[in-house]
């Protein structure tokens, strides 16, 4: 019996939307941590994948029966510039399950060895990345923001060189698909209009199977893509998550938060708030990733065009006008967003003025953003002396001029105050991947090859919305002389 019962539909596809490539092979595999709740999930044995043979699998040693590796091939705008040839260059697909609610999921490799599209790359990543992949990847889960997910680590026994020599890893990934923007791109490029309607109709079965019974289907794949990249990227902002690398081929045709490279969270609030090392001129900093994903979705758009009407003229004003959905609905959902974490149960043209005139107070004071909203949450007087949310902000006055505000605005709304407190306690989490904590798992992992700072933020980030006793540090932003400045990517 094979170990893991694949279904391989993107394999089954035409020869020319991957190349077939088998990992190679590394030196001592060695388990770093194995995601067991969702090995459940995905219908496999997590014993097994313990195991000396589940362990080789996770590693690219040995292949499963059933397995059908693959690099798929995409194109993509980076930092604005277009590549017609990007695709897989570390991560090796081994095939697609359908999980246990029935829902089909990737199993991919990062980190598996070279590819046909690894360009001058090593097809490695190091096991730095691979934890903080593990980490934020999870939190977001456990914070229910769509994502993909980390099924395993493990440590390849190899060094990978980078700007110093790291120990190397790979991430077992999980995805609802790989299918991003920059895959579209990759047959609109070729002029290949007969694989765009390929890769469509496959997009469209496996994510948006409404959409198929739609008398304009590939708008509608359109349209279904823009909704869902839309609500992600409120979600994003609302937990104050910067994705640092917003170019095509990072962005999930699943709607899915992919590709945790040089991401962070927030800790005191700025919406010009950049980690990326090479983000130099802020193209994705928080507050421009609804207009990035926009421009994004433009490119979609623009790909899809041959199959939207017969000629280009008539194609464009359709296009346009699925587009043209894009801000409201964001808009829409980062405003209702926002009124959950401010306790409003009811809607008030003041609401966004309110919305507004807090996260102008936040970044004059520097105060910060998950903690503010958390302490919003909590009544007043169970918080201790100098843990008053005021405390937070360099402008203790003006906050309290913005909270009188709020106050009087909860009078006019519906719920109790007892209600209110557990339903912000539900959306305001206490507990978010700071990236100073990702560091020092990073650095004890790889200094001391001691891991159990790792598992320790990994069990508190699974509860991000209850308060765990004995973890109170792990709410805290860093301390001036731990504050991380830059995330560095593509390791
Ligand atoms: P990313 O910025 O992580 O989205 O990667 C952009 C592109 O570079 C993708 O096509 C990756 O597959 C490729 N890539 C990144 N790192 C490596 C590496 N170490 N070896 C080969 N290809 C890589
Ligand atoms: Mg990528
Ligand atoms: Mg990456």
């Amino acid at each position: 019996m094979s170990r893991i019962a694949f279904d391989n539909s993107y394999a089954r596809l035409p020869p020319r939307f991957f190349a077939s490539v088998e990992p190679t092979a590394v030196s001592a595999p060695r388990l770093v941590k194995l995601n067991e709740a969702l090995a459940t999930e995905l219908g496999l044995d997590p014993a097994w994948l313990s195991s000396p043979q589940g362990v080789a699998t996770l590693a690219g040693n040995s292949l499963v029966e059933g397995a059908m590796p693959i690099a798929t091939a995409y194109a993509g705008h980076q930092f604005g510039g277009f590549n017609p040839q990007l695709g897989d260059g570390r991560a090796i697909l081994l095939g697609e399950v359908v999980d246990r609610a029935g829902r089909r999921r990737d199993i991919q490799l990062k980190g598996a060895g070279p590819t046909p599209f690894s360009r001058r790359g090593d097809g490695r990543a190091a096991l730095g990345p691979v934890l903080r992949e593990y980490i934020v990847g999870e939190a977001m889960a456990a914070l229910g923001i769509p994502t993909t997910r980390a099924l395993a680590a493990v440590r390849t026994g190899d060094w990978v060189r980078r700007e110093r020599m790291l120990p190397g890893a790979i991430l077992t990934r999980v995805a609802a698909s790989h299918i991003r923007i920059g895959t579209f791109q990759f047959f609109a490029a070729r002029g290949d209009v007969e694989g765009l309607r390929v890769l469509a109709d496959h997009a469209i079965a496996r994510h948006y199977p409404d959409c198929a019974g739609s008398d304009a289907p590939y708008l509608c794949l359109l349209e279904a893509v823009i909704a869902a990249q839309a609500a992600l990227v409120g979600q994003w902002l609302l937990i104050g998550f910067i994705h640092g690398v917003m170019n095509t081929d990072n962005m999930s045709i699943a709607g899915e938060t992919i590709d945790y490279g040089p991401c962070a969270f927030m800790d005191s609030y700025d919406a010009g708030t950049v980690f990326s090392s090479i983000d130099e001129h802020g193209r994705y900093a928080y507050g421009n990733q609804s207009a990035i994903a926009r421009w994004n979705l433009t490119r979609l758009a623009e790909a899809l065009l041959p199959l939207l009407a017969e000629d280009v003229d008539q194609a464009i004003p359709i296009a346009q006008a699925a587009l043209d959905r894009f801000e409201p609905l964001f808009q829409s959902g980062l405003v209702a967003g926002f009124r959950r974490k401010l306790g409003l149960a009811t809607e008030e043209p003041e609401d966004i003025e309110l919305i507004r005139t807090l996260l102008e107070t936040m970044q004059r004071g520097k105060a910060d953003f998950t903690l503010t909203f958390r302490r919003l949450s909590q009544d007043a007087t169970s918080l201790a002396d100098g843990e008053a949310c005021r405390h937070l902000f360099a402008n203790p006055a003006e906050f309290d001029g913005w909270e009188s505000r709020w106050r009087q605005r909860l009078e006019k709304d519906t719920l109790s105050a007892e209600a209110r407190r557990a339903a912000m306690r539900a959306v305001n989490p206490l507990f978010i991947p700071r990236n100073h904590r990702i560091e020092a798992v990073i650095r004890a992992a790889e200094e001391r090859d001691d891991l159990a700072p790792f598992e320790e933020l990994l069990s508190v980030l699974a509860k991000p919305y209850e308060e765990q006793p004995g973890r109170e540090s792990y709410a805290l932003p860093p301390a001036a002389h731990e504050r991380v400045l830059a995330t560095f990517c593509g390791t």
